[in-house]
């Protein structure tokens, strides 16, 4: 794991001890983050991270995750597409069982932080015990909450105005809540092993054990297998230029412990592959970072074509590894990508072909997109900005009608 102080090579040293300053001030304080899966996706991505950077900093952080069946996993997942504005009914016996499992975690886990950070809605009911706790709660939302199905927004509303304030990650998702509303956006970690430089040898190694070709473009989507990814859309769109193009698509992903749909959709991509050689479909076991950054650092373009997407973490691990991206303009990614200047946004399979084309027959062009990309996710996307964030809202919890008072500790 890398050490903090090593950071300060990318971000400078004033930065490190700006984190080591804010992180004094929360001695003696507990912060407890709870989600619903350790491997897979986003959330777990950053935590892993963060919390040995936190604690590095000296901040007693912790991470618990909840316990689920499939019953409960399948009901989180339709809730999740619902609030993404997916067509799909969650029925008030299944909000009654979701109820049930989040007080069975809450009887059977040591909720002992003084601050409770509870991500995304699988959780987001242990909150109930807030009335007999007391405590600091935040919420800390992911997902990309534009359209949601308003049924189960007003069910998650009922908690979400409990906690003393909600964490988005863009500015499209602010609801209307009694609460305060922070917007953070996630990061990346540019010292883990999804993101360091790697030596060109373990890149082809990577690419000779998956059976790509060195010597063509790679066009490449890296994504847990949901049909949020489209990644039935990007086959498509690799279909239409390979008619110009002798190019290979990589699709790769692996699935989350917390969502249950993956295996059907992979079954469907598999189908949509058919037997073309140059599609690789790629069903990746947990902690195959290098694996990821290998593909990544070998792609001529980056990918990522969802329909929705809180913020994704893909889109900045591409650029940081000075790829050209192309990404859908949904959720947190205009954040990432200034059209046509640090990346391509895209809205829609003809789209996406055309830019795609475009980024493969003009090397240079997609080059400078991409140094762009690589300078924008430094300047605001790497995970030390994001602990500043986070120290700063912890502390303001405990300063809430002391603006003048946050001035003075010099905050
Ligand atoms: N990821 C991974 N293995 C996979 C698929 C994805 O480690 O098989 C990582 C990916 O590199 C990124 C994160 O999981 O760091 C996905 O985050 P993102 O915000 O893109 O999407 P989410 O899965 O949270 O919707």
């Amino acid at each position: 794991m890398a050490n903090i102080k090593d950071y300060s090579s990318i971000v400078g040293q004033a930065v490190i001890d700006e984190l080591f300053l804010l992180a004094d001030k929360l001695k003696g304080k507990v912060i407890q983050n709870v989600n619903s899966t350790a491997v897979g996706g986003g959330v777990a991505e950053i935590l892993s991270r963060m919390i040995n950077l936190l604690r590095q900093l000296g901040v007693d952080a912790r991470w618990d995750v909840i316990k689920g069946d499939e019953k409960f996993f399948n009901i989180t997942k339709k809730m999740h597409n619902a609030l993404h504005g997916v067509d799909v009914e969650v029925s008030l016996k299944e909000l009654m069982y979701f109820q049930e499992v989040n007080r069975q975690n809450a009887k059977e886990m040591d909720l002992c932080g003084d601050i409770l950070f509870i991500h995304d809605p699988q959780p987001i009911a242990l909150v109930e015990q807030k009335e007999t706790l007391g405590k600091k709660w935040v919420w800390r939302c992911h997902i990309d909450f534009t359209t949601p199905k308003e049924e189960v927004m007003a069910f998650l509303k009922l908690y979400i105005e409990k906690y003393d304030s909600a964490v988005f990650s863009a500015p499209a998702f602010a609801r209307k809540l009694s609460i305060p509303q922070v917007l953070i956006s996630p990061s990346i970690d540019p010292l883990s092993d999804k993101n360091r430089e790697l030596p060109q040898e373990v890149i082809n190694s990577v690419l000779d054990r998956f059976g790509i070709d060195r010597t063509r473009p790679i066009v490449t989507q890296i994504s847990r297998f949901d049909y949020l990814k489209d990644p039935i859309g990007v086959i498509e769109v690799y279909k239409r230029v390979k008619k110009h193009i002798d190019c290979q698509l990589v699709l790769a992903g692996g699935g989350a412990t917390d969502d249950p749909e993956g295996a059907k959709v992979l079954e469907d991509v598999k189908n949509a592959a058919a037997d073309d050689p140059d599609i690789h479909v790629l069903l990746l076991p947990p902690a195959s970072d290098i694996e990821i950054n290998a593909l990544q650092r070998a792609s001529s373009v980056i990918l990522q074509k969802s329909l929705k997407e809180g913020f994704g973490l893909t889109v900045a691990e591409g650029l940081w590894k000075a790829k050209p991206v192309i990404a859908s303009a949904v959720g947190g990614i205009p954040l990432q990508i200034a059209h046509k200047y640090s990346g391509i946004l895209t809205h829609s399979i003809d789209g996406t072909v055309h830019y795609l084309k475009q980024l493969l027959y003009e090397p240079g062009y997609a080059q400078r997109l991409a140094l762009n990309g690589k300078e924008h996710i430094k300047n605001n996307f790497l995970i030390t900005r994001h602990i500043r964030d986070y120290l700063l809202l912890f502390l303001s919890l405990y300063h809430e009608d002391d603006i003048v008072g946050l001035n003075e500790m010099g905050l």
